[in-house]
């Protein structure tokens, strides 16, 4: 089995292998239902500032760290009545859950902060791999910082290709947008970041703050860098205004939203019409990289409204957008 770089699929084998990479110190990139994860031991200095060379990510951005269930996690944070609660309603899936740190898990995975974000992915090649490897393991999404993040194996590869030791291929991820994080150090739950959980989901099991997570961006050093952007031009269109679709004029565009763009304007390059907000959610970022070099010259995709998993689109539109 190539161990340089290589796309594997996921078999019990390669899982091994990527465990064994992993408690070595080397980088393994591993599907999960959310995006595909650049996983290093968590515990490991060394390993884990492998992960912010390879993406370039800022050194003030903490990684998620992947656990294999409720208590595993607590023996690296304070797991109290409210953290617990949301750990039996949404683990394993697309919540992250950031709690006080009790000083195991080095400050390079957790940039300094006094606080820990914690995951059990739904996938069962990132659950198996976690509990192979019988180690904590650290990671981001597996693209280079600022870019779309990768939801295949092959986008994994055209960003990170000879910097990781090992690609576990899963197809493609379901949810196909990062988890939700929320802070659970107090007696309410945060929203840091919207993703898979939704606030109205949240809200059926614990009580929330008020106000949405830009309140809170500055509680999340990630939130507040740009992130997913492609190397096309991105403008966003609300569904109504049409004044949104001037710069679409003697271009070729690309469009991707649930709505049908206006009608009577100049054709577009690629057009695509999602059935649900769940298939734009999953669909979103491998589109803004196949429209990239698809040879559209800007690329126009419809903001949806703010209800269940719309916050999450919209969030990593208006910040690919840089808006
Ligand atoms: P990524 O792994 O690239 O999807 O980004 C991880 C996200 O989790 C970023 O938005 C981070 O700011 C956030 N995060 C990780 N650890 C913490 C923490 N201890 N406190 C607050 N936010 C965190
Ligand atoms: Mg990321």
């Amino acid at each position: 089995m190539s161990a340089n770089g290589g796309i594997v699929p996921a078999t019990r084998e390669s899982i091994r292998e990527a465990a064994r990479i992993i408690r070595g110190g080397g980088l393994v990139a591993f599907p999960t239902e959310t995006v595909y994860g650049l996983g290093a031991n968590a515990l490991d200095t060394d390993a884990v500032k492998k992960i912010f060379e390879a993406k370039g990510r800022p050194q003030d951005n903490p990684l998620i760290v992947h656990v294999s269930g409720i208590r595993e996690a607590a023996e690296y944070a304070e797991v109290r009545e409210l953290a617990e609660n949301l750990m039996n309603n949404f683990w394993p899936g697309p919540l992250t859950v950031v709690l006080y740190s009790v000083g195991i898990i080095p400050d390079v995975t957790r940039a300094g902060l006094d606080t820990i974000a914690l995951r059990v992915p739904l996938h069962p090649v990132a659950l198996s791999l976690i509990k192979e490897a019988g180690v904590p393991i650290a990671a981001p999404s597996a693209n280079k910082s600022g870019r779309p993040s990768p939801t295949s194996a092959s986008a994994v590869a055209d960003d990170l290709g000879g910097a990781v030791d090992l690609i576990i291929d899963g197809g493609f991820t379901s949810v196909g947008l990062e988890s939700t994080v929320v802070d659970a150090t107090g007696d309410r739950v945060t929203v840091l970041r919207p993703g898979g959980v939704t606030r109205e989901m949240l809200a059926k099991v614990a009580d929330l703050s008020d106000g949405d997570e830009r309140a809170f961006a500055h509680r999340s050093p990630g939130t507040l860098h740009r992130h997913y952007a492609p190397d096309v031009p991105l403008f966003l269109w609300d569904g109504f205004e049409r004044a949104s679709f001037e710069m679409a004029r003697g271009v070729k565009w690309c469009y991707m939203g649930v709505k049908e763009p206006p009608k009577d304007l100049d054709t577009s390059y690629r057009k695509i019409i999602f059935s649900s907000l769940d298939e734009y959610a999953r669909e979103l970022f491998s589109m803004l990289r196949e429209f990239e070099t698809s040879g559209g010259q800007i690329i126009i995709a419809q903001l949806p409204g703010e209800s269940d998993i719309g916050s999450a689109i919209r969030n990593r539109l208006e910040r690919a957008a840089n808006i």
